[in-house]
């Protein structure tokens, strides 16, 4: 335990604490606890400069994570979870770490993270897949709202979110991400270190927004480009993007493009130049 984060009680360990609540993990919220302090430290320490601004950790569960957070000197905690049974515990954290830990209950993906605390803000979650790419998506188009995202996900999608053109990975995800942060795969963790262990391995991965998109496109437009792109992977693009355009031959090669190029060959550069050229029809 570092000394700026020092607990003002000590708490019991985890496992401790969630027989004493039966807390079983809820599959239906995509539940998997990480409980070993090694990781939950590692993640802590990843997760950028603790002691300035506020950290919104999002799904935090149990705690422990949160903990991590807090022992590794977090200035200010914010916990957004949707799963009241354990609102108790937290107010546990809470209290053994006096005016460091706030608690706000609900939906992630209804509050607006950018408004919580103070900046600069940073993010922490180890979420369900289904909520954490939604959400991963609204804090990047907040711009530089936040300092930094260190998130955990199944290792497949973190594949696909440092993916590189030519690979098969490579596709929306992967470009949306990139548009707008420096990606970087820190480390994987196994399903053993979670209670109950998931099935696949697990990557965390940091995300440091730009403060522009790597190159200038409407949103809208490059969301509609990609997505008719990788829609039809083996396809062409002057077949695939006809249905954003009859004239989309003519578009691609308005935008140096060849017409017989397929999405996955194409730089973020290259769409952020189509998105401009279909926009500009
Ligand atoms: N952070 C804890 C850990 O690492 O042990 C728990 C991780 S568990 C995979 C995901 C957590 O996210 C659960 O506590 C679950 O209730 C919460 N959660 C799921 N969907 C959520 C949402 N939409 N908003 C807030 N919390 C959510």
């Amino acid at each position: 335990m570092s000394e700026t984060g020092a607990a003002a009680i000590v708490l019991p360990p985890l496992r401790e604490v969630i027989a004493r609540h039966g807390l079983s993990a809820n599959k239906a919220l995509g539940q998997n606890f990480l409980l070993d302090l090694n990781l939950t430290g590692r993640i802590a320490r990843a997760a950028g400069a603790l002691d300035q601004g506020s950290v919104i950790e999002v799904g935090p569960g149990p705690g422990g994570l949160t903990r991590a957070l807090l022992d590794h000197g977090a200035r200010e905690v914010i916990v957004i979870e949707r799963d009241r049974r354990f609102l108790p515990v937290l107010a546990e954290i809470a209290a053994a770490y006096p005016g460091r830990l706030q608690i706000v209950e609900g939906d992630a993906l209804k509050v607006d993270a950018a408004r919580l605390g103070t900046a600069p803000r940073r993010i922490v979650a180890n979420l369900p897949y289904n909520v954490a790419t939604p959400l991963l998506m609204d804090w990047l188009e907040a711009g530089s709202a936040f300092a930094g995202l260190t998130l955990m996900f199944q290792k497949e999608v973190a594949d696909r979110l440092v993916a590189q053109p030519r690979s098969k990975d490579y596709g929306r995800l992967a470009i949306a991400a990139q548009w707008r942060a420096e990606v970087r795969r820190l480390f994987d963790i196994p399903p053993r270190a979670f209670t109950p262990p998931p099935k696949v391995t697990s990557t965390v991965v940091q995300l440091v927004p730009r403060p522009q998109p790597l190159y200038p496109a409407d949103p809208a437009m490059l969301e509609r480009i990609t997505t008719a792109a990788f829609g039809q992977r083996r396809k062409m693009l002057r077949q695939s993007l006809r249905q954003i355009s009859p004239l989309a031959e003519e578009v691609l090669l308005a935008a140096g493009i060849a017409p017989t190029a397929r999405g996955e060959e194409l730089s973020i550069e290259q769409f952020c130049a189509l998105a401009r050229a279909f926009k500009n029809r």
